[in-house]
């Protein structure tokens, strides 16, 4: 069995009538950066309340580090999150908003306060007020309480919404490095794919409380990046053709279509042998998927709930 660090079965929420969140499983890996991924009102933030022990299943269970039930609660001090922005107090510095959080969890450390803003990459912002922060400065700076006290696993709700391109840029080296360097879990969500297409080794798409799918960082770009999609009818029997000339990365689609993700400059060549071959193609080209197509493909593409 894979090595775990947080299991969800069934776990859901109801508001009234309302599943906020409908028996969602979600499998992460130790290490992983999970990209937990949803239009508003998917039920993200709900699902994410939950796991951070912010809010309390209707149903289903919670594994994290193993524990289950009341043995939560041993471990919460495992887990730093940054849900629905940073809680920061606007006249304080960053480095006075970091020693009035180690206070409070009784952690004296020297130096402590300024490795997590370096780690942040806010060393520079001196005296400055958080409240004169720019958006992104605030959202490093919420990390960097969320990483008060070494937690194992950091859960962070929608950290770049809002962001311009150079925030958005500065917050995910900074998950990045965590993730890396720290080696720490990172559950993090979003509505947009690509966003976090750069950072994320492994999604679980969400939509209307459900989970509709778990796709690792390769499955996803297998299925996104660009190939010759070949259409044919029983496409099994062009496989010796493949074979003969060398093809390795290929996959049978579906009934009717080969994907071919190498060599995408020879698919002239490859229709020739493949009538010679005796095997008719209905059509033959070098296509990719858009990630955000394919994420829209998945939940359909009506407007935001
Ligand atoms: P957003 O990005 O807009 O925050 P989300 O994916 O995080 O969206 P949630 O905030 O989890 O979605 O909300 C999921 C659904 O649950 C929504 O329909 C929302 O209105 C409902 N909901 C969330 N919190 C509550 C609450 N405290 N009481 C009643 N309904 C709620």
């Amino acid at each position: 069995m894979k090595d775990y660090l947080l299991t969800t079965n069934d776990l859901t929420k109801r508001y009234g009538h309302q599943k906020a969140v409908d028996r969602v499983s979600v499998h992460i890996k130790k290490g992983a950066v999970y990209g937990l991924i949803g239009r508003n009102g998917a039920g993200k933030t709900t699902f994410l309340r939950m796991v951070a022990g912010l809010a309390k299943p209707t149903g289903g269970e919670i594994v994290l580090f193993g524990c289950r039930g009341k043995e939560l609660e041993n471990i919460r001090t495992r887990v730093g999150c940054l849900i629905e922005g940073p809680g920061l107090y606007p006249g304080m510095s960053a480095l006075e908003n970091l020693r009035t959080k180690c206070i409070l969890l009784g952690i004296h450390k020297k130096g402590y306060e300024e490795e997590l803003l370096s780690l942040v990459g806010l060393s520079h912002t001196g005296r400055k007020k958080a409240g004169r922060f720019s958006l992104g400065m605030r959202q490093r700076l919420g990390i960097a309480l969320a990483l008060v006290g070494e937690p194992d696993l950091l859960i962070l709700d929608e950290p770049v919404n809002g962001l311009d391109p150079q925030g958005i840029v500065e917050v995910r080296e900074t998950i990045q490095r965590l993730n890396q360097e720290r080696n720490i879990t990172i559950l993090i969500s979003s509505h947009i794919l690509e966003e976090l297409s750069k950072i994320a080794t492994d999604y679980g798409i969400i939509d209307h409380g459900s989970l509709i799918q778990e796709i690792s960082r390769e499955e996803l770009m297998e299925r996104c990046s660009e190939r010759i999609e070949i259409a044919m009818e029983h496409p099994e029997r062009a496989i010796p053709v493949l074979d003969r000339m060398g093809f390795k990365r290929y996959q049978m689609a579906d009934k009717e279509h080969i994907y071919i993700f190498e060599r995408l400059e020879e698919s002239a060549a490859l229709n020739m042998e493949l009538a010679k071959a005796g095997l008719p193609v209905r059509s033959i080209g070098v296509t990719s998927e858009e990630l955000e197509n394919y994420f829209i493909q998945l939940v359909g593409g009506e407007q935001n709930a």
